[in-house]
């Protein structure tokens, strides 16, 4: 089947790898072409993708940093809790202890992803338990990271 020379439209054989007629190179059109396509297919793979990736991997990591938080406040503060009680001091003791069951709900929340404003009640409530300004400050800090994880959650 014979092909058409795209400058002079005259009919070539398809074994002419110049025009006889306009002296159009399809060789070298051909490796012009390739190449184009592949510089844009590296551009379409170079910038937009990663920049998605990195900005998911973050998010990722504030997910993962809110997840061991909650986790190690629960343990820590249901130990605190419960030592403060054995000491005769129960105010304390009592705050601490709600502070870790709130905080350990929370963290099950979080895992399961559900509930994401709950959750992120739930740590307020956990820092208020406290009685402890710094850690209000702290539990309104993790609480915000949480909401920013909301995207992962299902409800
Ligand atoms: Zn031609």
């Amino acid at each position: 089947m014979a092909k058409q020379c795209p400058r002079c439209w005259e009919k070539v054989s398809p074994e002419d790898e110049v025009c006889p007629h306009c002296g159009y190179d399809f060789a070298r059109r051909k490796v012009q072409t390739a190449e184009a396509e592949a510089e844009t297919e590296q551009k379409k793979s170079v910038f937009p993708t990663p920049r998605r990736k990195d900005e998911g991997e973050r998010t990722n990591a504030v997910y993962k940093i809110v997840l061991i938080a909650l986790f190690a406040w629960a343990v820590l503060s249901i130990a605190g809790g419960a030592y403060n009680l054995y000491l005769g001091n129960w105010i304390q003791g009592a705050g601490f202890l709600g502070s870790g069951i709130l905080s350990a709900v929370a963290a099950m929340m979080f895992f399961r992803r559900e509930h994401c404003m709950l959750c992120a009640i739930l740590i307020l409530i956990s820092g208020a338990a406290t009685l402890n300004i710094p850690l209000l400050v702290i539990s309104l800090g993790v609480s915000y990271l949480a909401l920013c994880c909301k995207q992962y959650f299902t409800s």
